[in-house]
């Protein structure tokens, strides 16, 4: 089957600066090289992943390396500004996402499975869920009118691909220079690889692209499954 995504508006929701590195980077790239619009929509502001030799205005850094990594891809990137561990599906924090939605208009989300390790992970899969129906729901009132329609909705793989069953991938074979590129920009996570508490990032994402790629038949692949759901599954 040959995926296109020529014309599509594509919008990573992830929950730190540097996951979409790791999970989709490579399926935006090939969405962008299709003639795709791209976004990525950070919730959290990654002020909490520390590493052991302290960063300085860590936050500030983050929001810098997402920028350099957007700007390699030619995304536009928005931020959730919520603090690291703090990350719930709420009210307020739904509104700020459904009106991001508004903004972009995307055809397509990425979005973190609930099967994930990180509780933020999680509660961000739950908020672009709930922003992925909302947002087109007119009774839901936020700056931006409402759109047209929802947009299809792919949950993303997780870190070590544990407990994530692909429905299926995405062949980045083409586009695993542009990934690492992005993933290089997150300086202040990769020197975390040497603390005890968190893995090579460089390596893990590898791995991964590699082994998704082996089960694909491909160089390196990235997984997804599709939430299909009333008006968010979609066919091809
Ligand atoms: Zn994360």
């Amino acid at each position: 089957m040959k995926l296109n995504f020529k014309g599509e508006r594509v919008m990573a929701v992830v929950a730190h600066p540097d996951d979409a590195e790791l999970f989709c980077a490579g399926t935006l790239a090939r969405a962008k090289a299709d003639g795709a619009a791209i976004a990525v929509c950070v919730l959290c502001r990654g002020d909490k992943g520390q590493p052991s030799q302290r960063v300085a205005n860590l936050t500030a850094v983050r929001r810098k390396e997402a920028a350099a990594a957007a700007r390699l891809l030619g995304a536009q990137l928005f931020f959730g500004e919520h603090r690291d561990g703090t990350l719930i599906d709420g009210v307020a924090q739904r509104r700020k996402l459904i009106e991001m939605f508004r903004k972009f208009k995307p055809t397509l989300v990425l979005a973190h499975t609930l099967e994930d390790y990180h509780p933020d992970h999680r509660a961000a899969s739950l908020l672009a869920e709930a922003a992925s129906w909302f947002c087109a729901a007119r009774g839901h009132k936020t700056r931006s009118p409402a759109m047209e329609s929802p947009p299809a909705l792919w949950w993303m793989d997780t870190v070590n691909m544990a407990g994530f069953l692909p429905g299926f991938y995405v062949d980045i074979t083409d586009h695993v220079g542009l990934k690492t590129q992005m993933l290089a920009c997150h300086r202040s996570q990769l020197i975390r690889g040497q603390d005890a508490d968190f893995s090579p990032l460089a390596e893990l994402m590898r791995l991964q692209m590699r082994t998704r790629g082996l089960q694909a038949g491909v160089e390196a692949a990235e997984a997804f499954r599709a939430h299909c759901v009333f008006k968010r599954a979609r066919a091809w």
